[in-house]
């Protein structure tokens, strides 16, 4: 299994793109700015998409992607969600406003998105690869993925503040291997984490000291302007983890 990086930060400006991952060819996990980097015959092989929350920089590609891909294709593009996040974006997005209604058009019998809801601790099995989402606490519903080669397993933690079910889900996993994890505010800025639902290098080390396995960190979706700084406090609060700033492109094999 192969998990390329198409966004991993928490806005756009120069090289930065909002949360995308692509596993092996046909599923993205969100579909923030990242999603914009593929071709049209990448976006024509996806068949799924896992959304973690209804923001706009993890999610606001996806009504283009279909747009882009779906006369091209057979069947509509699935989209696992938490059942709010869906109500939110059939609300919001996909309401002939913002957005047609892809969920019953171009015709009603063949529509280009076709929901289907998760709760965090299912799984999703597609061709021998799990998919498992996972507790996060969030300014709005969210949940986190844990991606399961059978080898190997990748967690991404999504946006949260310190969500203690999330690390004893992670306890749980035999084969833990990257852990993609937010720390969007530096620590003199935990009120604004805590009124957002983000994590601190502070609230990072809480949550380490939960964490029973070794693991690769990855930090992602550092606040624009701040990576710096954040990335220093990350380095002091999470040393014994040796935690490696995430780029775009950047490739994980499991
Ligand atoms: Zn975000
Ligand atoms: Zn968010």
């Amino acid at each position: 299994m192969r998990i390329t990086t198409l966004g991993c930060n928490a806005s756009i400006t120069g090289e930065l793109r909002t949360t995308c991952y692509l596993v092996d060819d046909d599923i993205l996990i969100d579909a923030g700015t990242g999603a914009g980097e593929l071709s049209l015959a990448q976006s024509i092989a996806i068949d799924t998409v896992f959304l973690t929350h209804s923001h706009l920089d993890h999610c606001g590609l996806l009504p283009m992607l279909a747009d882009a891909a779906g006369s091209f294709r057979d069947a509509p593009l699935t989209v696992y969600a938490l059942p709010e996040t869906i109500a939110t974006l059939e609300e919001h997005m996909l309401n002939n406003k913002l957005w047609p209604d892809y969920t019953v058009q171009p015709m009603p019998e063949r529509p280009y998105i076709r929901f289907r809801p998760i709760l965090a601790g299912e799984t999703v099995e597609l061709g021998g690869r799990r998919i498992t989402a996972l507790p996060a606490r969030h300014a709005v519903p969210c949940v986190g993925y844990r991606i399961d080669s059978g080898k190997a397993s990748l967690v991404y933690s999504a946006d949260t503040t310190l969500c203690e079910d999330f690390w004893l889900a992670l306890n749980r996993i035999d084969n833990l291997k990257h852990l993609l994890i937010e720390t969007t505010f530096r620590n003199d800025n935990a009120a604004g984490a805590a009124r957002s639902g983000h994590t601190t290098a502070n609230l990072l080390a809480q949550g380490l000291r939960l964490l029973e396995r070794p693991v690769e960190l990855f930090i992602v979706h550092m606040e624009a302007g701040y990576e710096e700084v954040t990335m220093r406090e990350v380095l002091q609060a999470a040393s014994e983890y040796h935690p490696q700033v995430l780029r775009r492109g950047h490739v994980f094999e499991l």
